[in-house]
């Protein structure tokens, strides 16, 4: 059977992880593009007021619940016109500190959303993460790259595989059940109401040089990453769900614009016109001992704007004054 005849056109969209920092804004454009929009989160690290913009909107539901969990799964996925599996236990923090909640949700939670949705091949985006690449010293990561992932006795290492693994189910539903599927590595993402208690670098420079406290820098502060802004993002991933050429591959999604975290700590600070210094931290305190940083992670999107015709490009100095609300 064709999978038009499996899937009848509708303009309810599932977005897993609906109530995240990245999915909420994830809702609010599909939302403004006109679409119904079922939320299915259980609220662990998403929060409902994430979502206030749009609460009460009449195209939107809100599920609290975990994907296992929702009795309505079934349903939610033979009805929806695609999906978007945002839910996930992320954070370098929560990783190191609740390893177990890591690996069960990530792993678990996806297998049953493909489960589900396989016998009515509901287009299906996975939000996987460029934690995959692990400590490859490429200058720049591109899809088809070897992997290097670190041992198993450091759990910053467990979250990359358990991302891994969802990406390797995903393709062999891809393969197997003929499930179209896209998956897409998220690099460091930011913007308004990303929450800087897991760990993420930019909240937490902004809350500082907010408040006048020193920006903590861990190790040296010469580690580089590129920081990509959410509405970018978002709109990649509305354009891969959207492109038929994009099915069955792998996308790097993030910014290109590399900066040290030292440098974005002075940034932070000059654009806020703050008075806070800098104070550096060592890696043995600021997370477990034996803990391995990536020095650079910058991403190749060259197949992103091929397929897309979009690619992120909003400058650092813009992303971090957009983030903090200037
Ligand atoms: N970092 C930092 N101070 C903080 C939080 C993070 O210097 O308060 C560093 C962290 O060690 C890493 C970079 O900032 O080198 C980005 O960290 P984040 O957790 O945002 O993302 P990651 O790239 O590690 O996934």
């Amino acid at each position: 059977m064709p999978p038009s005849i499996l899937h009848p056109p509708s303009s309810q969209v599932l977005v897993t992880g609906g109530a995240g920092f990245i999915g909420s804004h994830l809702a609010e454009r599909l939302l403004r593009d006109g679409k119904s929009v079922v939320v299915v989160d259980d609220l662990s690290s998403g929060r409902m007021a994430n979502l206030q913009a749009v609460s009460g909107h009449p195209a939107l539901r809100v599920i609290q619940s975990k994907i296992s969990a929702c009795a309505e799964l079934a349903e939610l996925v033979a009805r929806a016109e695609c999906i978007y599996h945002l839910a996930a236990a992320v954070g370098v923090e929560m990783v190191v500190k609740s390893p177990i909640h890591v690996l069960e949700t990530n792993l678990h939670e996806t297998e049953v959303l493909l489960e589900a949705a396989a016998p009515h091949r509901t287009p299906l985006l996975l939000a996987s993460t460029s934690e995959v690449y692990g400590k490859s010293q490429k200058p720049a990561f591109s899809e088809e790259d070897d992997l290097l992932i670190g041992p198993p006795h450091q759990s910053r290492w467990s979250y990359a595989c358990s991302k891994l693994m969802d990406e390797f189910l995903a393709l062999a539903y891809a393969k197997e059940q003929s499930l179209p599927v896209v998956i897409v590595r998220l690099f460091n993402t930011v913007g308004p109401r990303q929450t800087g208690q897991y760990g993420m670098v930019l909240p937490r420079f902004i809350a500082a040089a907010r408040s006048g406290a020193p920006l903590r820098v861990y190790g040296d502060g010469q580690q580089s990453r590129c920081f990509g802004y959410v509405r970018d993002t978002v709109e990649a991933l509305v354009r891969l769900q959207a492109s038929r050429a994009a099915r069955g591959e792998v996308f790097n999604i993030g910014g290109t614009e590399e900066t040290t975290i030292l440098d974005l700590a002075r940034l932070v600070i000059h654009t806020l016109k703050s008075n806070s210094t800098i104070e550096f931290v060592p890696y043995s305190e600021a997370y477990a001992p034996g803990f391995d940083d990536m020095r650079r992670r910058k991403p190749v999107v060259e197949k992103l704007a091929r397929v897309t015709g979009f690619q992120p490009q909003t400058p650092l100095r813009e992303i971090i004054r957009l983030t903090a609300g200037l």
